[in-house]
Formats: structure tokens, sequence, C-alpha cells
């Protein structure tokens, strides 16, 4: 790893760009429903007027998040793009994703923006997906970003052995959604499943699985152990802690401080997502007052911070994520 002046700074690795492409960033959302709903108690979380979403988003959200950053003990953020639901074909499937962001978009704001790390999303499956791996390689991309059951990847799909090859050879890791999902619509469910990543793993890519497949639903299928059992077989696949301060996916909190999966774990929060500490006290893992603390500080990103120490996640949960990424010359 090349030492980067963020080098013993914490770093934030899930964090979530939506726009409305409001700013000309060739973004979208198209949120319906109860969904609708979701979306707007989450800007209004992060400090945005629940009207940003039909407004100007693009910029509001952008200036809002480096605000944050720049107000918490982070010395970095990765930003994630969100590419389109494709078949297995490699066609777009029109009207079934809800938020979209482009790579250009991603990459862009990270050269723009010293405490952004851009992370890229590509379907395996498109045409041309190797000559955008390329071409986002020669950019700067930092690790890549997918969610196999909203986007409909089967990572396993022999198809994509040279895909993979190539990011193993980059050392572009590739974080990867696994256990439920709530806030976007599931296209295929069994993609859940953090083995739907053992193709990856086996060619040699470090995987990163987003909540440690933990369940976000009363009534998801649990995958947390299985993705703990998996970490026994391969060396190189990590989890991150995003959104554990929502009501269920932070109840594996205490096996993920145990050894040997503490050394495997990363810090995220999974921004915009709510972060609350009602249920790390409910569980035990923070006691009354470290709750109270936490909750006082209005920075979502910084109290998400704090509540994993005070749960007792140690210094290098928060910058593990150093040595996995991908460092471009001049970050
Ligand atoms: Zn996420």
């Amino acid at each position: 790893m090349a030492t980067t002046p963020l080098a013993d700074l914490p770093i934030d690795m899930h964090i979530h760009i939506v726009g409305n492409g409001s700013g000309g960033t060739g973004c979208w959302l198209k949120v319906t429903g109860w969904h609708r709903l979701l979306a707007a108690v989450m800007l209004r979380h992060v400090g945005l007027p629940g009207n940003a979403m039909t407004g100007d988003l693009d910029r509001l959200y952008v200036e809002r998040l480096l605000e944050l950053v720049r107000g918490s003990s982070l010395g970095a953020v990765v930003i994630l793009a969100q590419d389109d639901v494709h078949d297995e074909q490699g066609r777009v499937m029109e009207g079934v994703g809800s938020f979209y962001v482009p790579n250009d978009y991603v990459l862009k704001l990270a050269r723009e923006n010293r405490e952004f790390l851009p992370a890229v999303s590509i379907h395996p499956a498109r045409p041309d997906a190797l000559e955008e791996l390329e071409r986002c390689l020669a950019a700067g991309a930092v690790m890549m970003k997918c969610l196999p059951n909203c986007q409909n990847i089967n990572c396993s799909d022999r198809r994509f052995t040279k895909f993979w090859e190539r990011m193993a050879e980059a050392k572009l890791p590739l974080l990867a959604h696994t256990g439920g999902e709530h806030t976007l619509p599931v296209v295929r469910k069994e993609f859940s499943d953090p083995r739907t990543l053992t193709l990856p793993l086996e060619v040699g890519v470090t995987v990163i699985a987003a909540h440690a497949a933990t369940k976000s639903g009363l009534f998801d299928q649990e995958y947390f152990h299985v993705f703990a059992e998996m970490t026994k077989q391969f060396p190189n696949l990590y989890g991150d802690t995003s959104a554990f301060n929502v009501p269920l996916r932070g109840r594996h909190t205490r096996e993920c401080l145990a050894e040997p999966l503490a050394s495997r774990l990363v810090h995220g929060s999974d921004f915009p997502v709510p972060v609350h500490g009602h249920w790390s006290w409910l569980w035990g893992f923070v006691n009354w007052k470290a709750f109270r603390r936490a909750q006082r500080i209005a920075n979502v990103l910084e109290r998400d911070y704090q509540l994993k120490i005070a749960a007792g996640f140690p210094v290098e949960h928060f910058t593990r994520i150093h040595r996995l990424l991908r460092w471009p010359a001049g970050k």
C-alpha cells in the first residue's frame, strides 16, 4: 500500500451519493409509495429539507455531506456510484431500479474534494463492462460497489470470471451488498446470500460483504453466520459494519468485536441511512451515558463513529480499509 496523507485517519467506506439530476450530474431518483416517505425521512435526518428531493438535490446533498465529513473525526469517506439494474444479457431493465449515480460523477466529486474517494459501480453483464472497468481504473477508482440482489447480479456466473480477474489484478476491491434490503427494490432475493460471492473470492478479489450479511427486516433470512464461516475459508473476505445503528443489523456487534472476526471488519455508516443509538443501548452494547452523549451529536457520521467506539470497536476497525482500497497516484 502506498502511504497517503490519510494514513492513520478513520475512513467511512460506505457513503451513498444521491441526486435527482438537477445539477446536470446524470443522477436520477425514482421513489414511489412508502419509499418516497422513507427518502424524505432520510434527507431530513441528515439535515436537508424534506423538499430537497424535488429541488436542487445534487448540490445540496454534496454540500451537506462535505460539511458533515469536515465536521467529523473522519479523514475521508468512500462515495458510491450506483449502476442500473441489468438482465442476464446485459440489457438495462427499464423501470426496475430506483436510483442511479454515474461513475463519472463520483470520479469528478473525488477529483474536486480530497475528502472523497470514488467507488464506481459496474454491472458485470454489461457488454462494455471490461472497457468501463479499465476506464474507471485509469480515472482513479478505489473500489467497485454492487448490490447483487437489487441489481440482478449473479456474481458466481462463470461469464464474469475475466471481469473479476481484472479486478483482482488491479487490486480493486469489491463492496457487495449482502443480507436483506428494504430501502431499495429487491430483484433476486437469493443473491442476498454471501455464498453468491464465491467466484470473485476464488479468483482473488478482495471482497467486502456490506452489512456483514446481517438481516435488516424481521422476516429476512439471516446470513451473518454464513459470512462469519466464509471468512475462515477466504482470507480475502471482509465485511463492513454499515447501517449497524438501525434496529436489527447491529445485533451481532458482540460477535463482531471478538477475534478472529474483528480483524475482518471495516467501518461504514451507509449514509444517508439513519443512525440512532437506541438499538445499541437496548442490546446492551453501550451504556446509558454513552447513548445519551451520542444522541446529542447532530452530525450523523460522527454519531455512527462515536457509537461504534463506545461499543468497543478498536481503532483498527476505522483504519483497516486503508490497506484494502486501491490507491491511485495522487490520492
Ligand atoms: Zn448501502
